[in-house]
């Protein structure tokens, strides 16, 4: 570990366009600026099929042990923890080894989780790793804990020890595709060029899911780019269930609710943040919505303690009805009456027997159809040919950088084309290859690749 200020490690972070690399793209300069007990390494990764964690964490230890340590000076943190699935036996036995080199045992060490959904969110990792319940509308910081991920703690040593930006992302290619396999790719990588180093799709009619089957949003078509947060590309064909609970109409959804829902309270039984003790229940949401939506909002206010996990939706519910997507669309109604989310964290209980409410991921995997692809999806080089690529502004929580190039500017791999206003939330962005810039627009900067 190198010997570097507290202050010159966020500024290093901040400078390098540092996001959580798990997918909500939070400025990690902005959350290491904490003073806590704990940093916890979320290596758990609970989503079907996507592979990237288990594989940086076996390809990258000594970076993710050094991170672990910068973000532990970083945030005044006395202990380092790890969590990751038992399963993971290559990961664990790297991660040991690194420990072990770096003599950091007496600070870090690793948290060995079943193999559950959804032990990536992090508040069953923190339930799980430190026995605390955060809050209702609360953060990891109200119990103590940061919580960054593996791949955001490789990212971490890179621009702490050589200055070096956040200009690739790993990402796996899954589904029915004739090479499912994981790529560490240069941001802004057209997502057809990915899809096309996996092989191409391999049934007619197919869709792309942009992350996880269980909370990855269905792409219209296949013209999106990587961002730094982008973990997964899934090809399915247009009859698997992932795909088919993102077709359905909103309308007829709430058809199905009012003639259908059996009110059996399984939804809440099942639902993660309810067995934290937080006052999220599904079935309550899906009786009132049923009964005729209240004109009185403040009733819903719930919703927003839902996470979108989706295990209501696609494991709980035995009418095929989707609690999620009711309170997804709660939401919107609420934040158009003005009414926002609570700011203020209430404290909570973990329910008698919550942590017992495990839904095992091989058992998600069977029931959303996706058993045929559940395989390895190993590290490739990625060689695919590439003219251009485009990288967004925003590829993160805050406000769009600001444009630091023009049409016809030739950069370098690593300059940066986007910077983040000094008052605001944000994060640079810089140029994942070495080319011309062929147009800047507010949204995001196009490269030709020389
Ligand atoms: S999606 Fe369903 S199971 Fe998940 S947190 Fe929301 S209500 Fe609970
Ligand atoms: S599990 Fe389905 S049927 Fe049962 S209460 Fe929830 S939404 Fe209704």
């Amino acid at each position: 570990m190198k010997k570097v200020s507290r202050n010159e490690i966020l500024k290093r972070i901040r400078e390098a366009g540092i996001v959580g690399a798990g997918g909500a793209g939070f400025p990690t300069h902005v959350k290491y600026d904490a003073n806590v007990e704990f940093v916890v390494a979320n290596g758990a990764e609970c989503e079907p099929l996507i592979r990237v964690d288990r594989l940086t964490m076996q390809n990258h230890p000594r970076e993710i042990v050094l991170g672990m340590q910068y973000a532990m000076k970083a945030t005044g943190a006395s202990r380092g923890i790890i969590g990751l699935k038992a399963k993971y036996k290559d990961a664990i036995a790297a991660l040991e080894e690194q420990i072990r080199l770096q003599q950091v045992s007496d600070s870090i060490s690793l948290f060995k989780m079943d193999d559950f959904y959804p032990a990536g969110d992090e508040f069953i990792l923190i339930r799980e790793v430190l026995g605390r319940t955060i809050p209702e509308y609360g953060l990891p910081r109200d119990v103590g804990a940061v919580v960054s991920n593996v791949s955001t703690l490789v990212d971490v040593t890179r621009a702490v020890e050589n200055k070096q930006p956040v200009i690739t992302r790993k990402v796996t290619v899954g589904g029915a595709v004739n090479s499912p396999a994981t790529f560490e790719v240069p941001v802004g990588t057209p997502y057809e060029t990915l899809i096309r180093a996996a092989g191409n799709p391999t049934v007619e009619n197919a869709r792309l899911i942009v992350g996880g089957p269980m909370m990855g949003a269905l792409s219209p078509d296949f013209s999106g780019v990587v961002t730094k947060t982008t973990t997964s590309l899934l090809i399915l064909p247009e009859t698997n269930p992932v795909i088919l609970r993102r077709l359905t109409d909103k309308k007829r959804q709430l058809h199905l609710t009012r003639s259908a829902c059996l009110k059996c309270m399984l939804c809440s039984e099942l639902c993660p943040r309810n067995a934290l003790g937080h006052e999220l229940y599904p079935d309550r949401i899906m009786r009132s919505v049923a009964a005729g939506v209240s004109e009185d909002l403040k009733a819903y206010t719930g919703a927003y303690l839902c996470s979108e996990c989706g295990l209501c939706a696609t494991f709980a519910c035995v009418m095929n009805l989707d609690p999620c997507a009711m309170n997804v669309e709660l939401k919107k109604h609420l934040w158009d009456a003005g009414i926002k989310r609570p700011s203020v964290p209430r404290p909570t209980e973990a329910r008698v027997f919550g942590d017992l409410r495990h839904v095992p991921v091989k058992r998600l995997v069977a029931r959303l159809g996706l058993t045929p692809y559940d395989g390895p999806a190993v590290l490739k080089d990625f060689t695919e040919p590439m003219k251009t690529v485009t990288i967004p502004l925003r590829q993160h929580i805050g406000v769009p950088a600001v444009a630091c190039v023009k049409a016809g500017d030739t950069v370098t791999a690593g300059q940066l084309i986007g910077a983040a206003p000094e008052d605001k939330l944000g994060a640079n962005v810089h140029s994942s290859v070495a080319g011309r810039i062929l147009e800047v627009t507010s949204q995001a900067v196009t490269i030709e690749l020389i």
